[in-house]
């Protein structure tokens, strides 16, 4: 499976379910509260995605990238780094004037963020009630993922797994094929492993 028929199947999966639940998503062009968010992003999507990316956006992830990787490095132990990530109000360097700039070519994890309830309840300052966040359709992005990062280790030898500016950051510059050496790169940027950093399956 590549990434592009995992991106179709979760979209023709959601609809489904969503018309099947006459579920209907408050989620809406303009509203990118959960761009701000923690999102993480497998290798193979990462190259799937690199292609469609401008000068700018290239240029941006070259900027946001070194400071993703110094948070990570400092954060990624602490249990409440994702939320205090959330509240620093950095938005995706990909997100154009409320806009994904790589909506048809955007990750899993984004496709499968969903919401029926109040949008203002996404927002970094809210707290949102249980459920908030539809527990389906990101179960649904959750085994995409998953057979994703199986295809990954069929053609690498090794799944990576990391955040979503600073591994296209890494990608964009260069990364080691083989899985000694992206654990050494990972290792000497002090952002393998722990809780939030990148994981190497
Ligand atoms: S890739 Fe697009 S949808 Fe995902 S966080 Fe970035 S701007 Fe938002």
């Amino acid at each position: 499976m590549t990434p592009e028929e995992a991106w179709r199947a979760l979209e023709e999966d959601l609809a489904d379910y969503l018309e099947r639940k006459g579920v209907v998503p408050s989620c809406r062009a303009g509203c990118f509260a959960c761009c701000f968010g923690l999102v993480t992003l497998s290798r193979l999507e990462g190259l799937a995605l690199l292609p469609h990316l401008t000068p700018l956006q290239k240029a941006r992830l070259l900027e946001e990238g070194p400071r993703r990787l110094a948070l990570l490095q400092e954060g990624k132990d602490d249990p409440h780094f994702p939320s205090r990530f959330f509240q620093s109000r950095t938005p995706c360097p990909l997100l154009e004037e409320g806009l994904c700039g790589v909506y048809p070519q955007r990750p899993l994890a984004c496709r499968g963020l969903l919401t029926e309830g109040d949008p203002r309840l996404c927002a970094p300052e809210a707290t949102p009630p249980k459920g908030h966040f539809l527990p389906v359709p990101w179960r649904m992005a959750r085994l995409r993922m998953e057979a994703l990062w199986e295809e990954e280790r069929r053609r690498f030898g090794h799944a990576l797994i990391g955040e979503l500016a600073s591994l296209l950051y890494l990608l964009l510059k260069g990364l080691p094929q083989d899985r000694e050496g992206v654990e050494a790169l990972l290792r000497e940027l002090g952002v393998l492993g722990g809780r939030w950093g990148y994981q190497v399956l």
